[in-house]
């Protein structure tokens, strides 16, 4: 156990001017207020915050910080007060054991529904003072390394915690050593089998390469030495985690794994860095594919270095890191580098307080920025309380934007995730560097970064390999939009087909006066129309060349007289029951169930049409509701972004028509008007002519001289509607007329 006059000589060693008299309290105070209690293994509970403290020395933090350490667990576990915290060791003091104090009592792995809540209190603890956070790290690091003293049950909690939280925390605040020590502690404990049998392979790989470690640092001494490069060779064996994963990430079995040793080249000066790296390159082969120049670009959190691997002087991999002893502290201490150069560079405040200013910190802050973000509500919500946090990944863009997504998601998953134009043109993927495939599942901690072709479609297919419903909904969009491209292309060479029967050549732009008689907005809406078959291309030439006599005798409108018995026949056979949408002057109910001939459709769930209607020729959609069963919607319909995040409830229907017994569907249109006498009787008589039922009409939005209809109507299919349409924009008094969308 480490004495008291002992750790305030280590943090006098680094800090001259820290407050002894403050140490010495914390150090008395705590352990009077932990008396005799003792910890799981026996020991004398204060050992523990002694423990927390020395850690936090080594890492050469303010006496603010180690005192915090020594009083960490006094309100939690005695009888100690914020208020006698405050009252003895001032408000800084008290703000920082307070925080430490709330973020004690979250559970952050087991009690699923609070896991969200609780994930977002431990980030707003830490993000107020990142002391609250090293503390915190600290203390859990002293709690894994005597991890095994404690329950199965509560030792698991403990390492899953350490493993999917704190373990990632410590890496992206840039403390790599810790983030190894931690890992690895968790992994002992969570997987002890693999644990073992990586243990049980180093030790046959060292006693294979006795003394490699050793010859490797000596060649590459002397050969620096030679160059007159002025280094710190120091080789080490990686810790069992990081080579499972390694193993893990690549795909290797144990017995293939050989670059276990890593060893580092310090030295003073960044020119040195290269100066050392031309040394080993014309020295030693270098494995292509490993060199990474992070000095020039450092990583997010600070970290800088010059990655190597060469083939050594027994033909080993071996990996070489190349920095200078600045980039060395930030590297391991990450964060709480920073501190140790602020006086050097004549910047203000206190010697071993962490700065704030570092990239890892400005991360912490960004994230925490967007958890209280009002405007961004849905986005944290997504990432924490509808996934619950333990089924969730953190991953992050190359420029450190964290992205949360669940678990078993892959690179298409975050690809929409960071934005659907990324995903929908993504092409391929890069995992901490490396290509990997698309359908890799990703990580804690992986950084993702997305290869896109403007080129590219979503393949379909890609919906059933997305997790997220997110991306699910935006594939199915975005194969959507390709399949209507298709149709426009088919609908394109149709037209120009028909167009050389009569001598005419085709042209985009010669529809632009048609559109209004087509009832299409746009040249490119006629092509996919007449692609999928909803406008004939002969209509289509009549419109555009209105003057020319048609070929063929224009078919008669079939007029049939919608009959009571026709309905209910229908009804009966098809055993579906249907409920009119909107209001309609007439009750519905009285006349009984109506069929919808839709094909598609699963079970005997009560089916109904969507607001604005649906009509054949019309592309459609079911949506299911749960409890209520099935509205049908065309696929135009601005309702159906509502569905979007729920492709589960989205079901592939189409129509079933019989030609024999032909059938009106519900519509809905917006007709703007002229205030005008007879501008009602008008458009009523427009429909009427057409041979449409009028079911409902209202008058809305009357400004100035104009007024809005909305007008309920049945007709036999799209074509007919869109006949209505053109009847009714054809009139002089109406400035507009449309379908109503639903
Ligand atoms: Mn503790």
């Amino acid at each position: 156990m480490t004495r008291q006059y002992e750790l305030v000589e280590r943090v006098l060693r680094y800090q001259p001017n820290a407050d002894e008299a403050l140490l010495n309290r914390a150090y008395v105070y705590a352990m009077k207020a932990h008396g005799n209690q003792k910890r799981a293994s026996g020991a004398p509970y204060f050992s523990h915050p002694l423990e927390v403290a020395a850690i936090l020395a080594e890492m050469r933090l303010d006496d603010a910080t180690i005192a915090t350490a020594l009083l960490h667990d006094t309100i939690e576990d005695t009888d100690t007060t914020r208020g006698e915290i405050d009252a003895l060791f001032g408000r800084e003091i008290g703000t920082l054991v307070d925080g430490l104090t709330k973020i004690k009592k979250l559970d952050l792995v087991t009690k699923k529904a609070e896991q969200a809540e609780n994930f977002r209190k431990l980030l707003l603890a830490i993000s107020s003072d990142i002391r609250v956070l090293l503390v915190k790290l600290a203390d859990r690091l002293h709690n894994m390394r005597t991890l095994e003293h404690m329950k199965p049950a509560k030792r698991k909690i403990i390492a899953e915690e350490t493993m999917d939280i704190y373990a990632p925390l410590a890496g992206r605040m840039g403390m790599q050593w810790l983030r190894e020590e931690l890992e690895d502690h968790a992994f002992r404990s969570l997987n002890q089998e693999a644990y073992s049998a990586v243990v049980e392979r180093l030790k046959i790989l060292r006693e294979r390469n006795q003394g490699l470690i050793d010859e490797i640092e000596a060649a590459l001494t002397s050969k620096l030495e030679g160059a007159e490069v002025g280094s710190i060779v120091a080789g080490r064996e990686k810790k069992p985690y990081a080579i499972w994963s390694k193993m893990e990430r690549k795909q290797i079995s144990l017995e293939q794994l050989s670059d276990i040793y890593a060893f580092r080249i310090v030295v003073p000066q960044v020119e040195d860095c290269y100066r050392a790296l031309s040394v080993v390159h014309t020295t030693w082969h270098a494995v292509p594919g490993r060199f990474k120049d992070y000095i020039s670009n450092p990583k997010q959190n600070d970290y800088q270095s010059i990655h190597t691997t060469i083939v050594g002087p027994r033909h080993q991999r071996v990996e070489l890191q190349i920095r200078t002893e600045r980039m060395h502290s930030v590297a391991e201490y990450g964060v709480a580098a920073h501190a140790l150069y602020k006086d050097a560079n004549g910047a203000n405040g206190k010697s071993g307080v962490p700065s704030q200013d570092s990239s890892a910190y400005r991360w912490l802050r960004h994230l925490v920025g967007m958890l209280l973000d009002g405007d961004n509500p849905e986005e944290f919500l997504e990432h924490t309380k509808l996934e619950l946090f333990q089924d969730q990944v953190f991953c992050f863009t190359p420029k450190g934007r964290l992205i949360a997504l669940p678990r078993g998601a892959n690179p298409i998953d975050f690809a929409y995730a960071v934005h659907t134009d990324v995903g929908n043109t993504c092409v391929g993927a890069k995992i901490n560097g490396r290509p990997m495939p698309l359908v890799t599942e990703l990580r804690n901690g992986d950084e993702v970064e997305i290869i896109c072709s403007k080129a590219q479609l979503p393949p379909s297919a890609w919906q059933s390999l997305a997790v997220t419903g997110k991306a699910r909904s935006a594939i199915r969009r975005a194969t959507r939009d390709a399949v209507r491209a298709q149709y426009g292309k088919l609908g394109r060479e149709i037209l120009v087909r028909a167009f050389q029967r009569r001598e005419k050549t085709f042209s985009e732009e010669s529809l632009a006066a048609a559109l209004g008689r087509l009832s299409q907005k746009t040249a490119e809406d006629v092509m996919a129309a007449v692609g999928r078959g909803e406008l004939a291309s002969a209509d289509v030439v009549r419109a555009v060349f209105p003057e020319e006599k048609s070929q063929e005798p224009a078919k008669r409108r079939r007029k049939v007289k919608r009959t009571e018995e026709g309905w209910f026949g229908l009804g009966k056979v098809m055993g579906l029951k249907f409920r009119w949408p909107g209001s309609s002057g007439r009750p519905r109910e009285e006349q009984g169930p109506i069929s919808i001939p839709i094909r598609g459709l699963r079970g005997d769930l009560p089916v109904n049409f969507a607001d604005g209607g649906a009509v054949p020729g019309d592309r459609i959609v079911g949506i299911l509701n749960p409890g209520q069963g099935i509205t049908i919607y065309p696929i135009h319909a601005e309702a159906l972004k509502a569905f979007d995040e729920e492709p589960e409830r989205w079901i592939d229907v189409t129509w079933d028509i019989d030609e024999d017994n032909p059938q009106r569907f519900p519509a809905k249109l917006a007709v703007t008007v002229l205030n005008e006498p007879g501008s009602l009787a008008q458009i009523a008589s427009v429909i009427g002519e057409a041979d449409g039922n009028i079911d409902n009409i209202k008058m809305t939005n009357r400004v100035h001289d104009y007024t809005e209809i909305l007008i309920d109507l049945e007709v036999w299919d799209l074509k007919h509607l869109n006949d209505i349409i053109a009847g009714l924009r054809a009139k002089d008094m109406v400035s507009s007329a449309a379908r109503a969308s639903a």
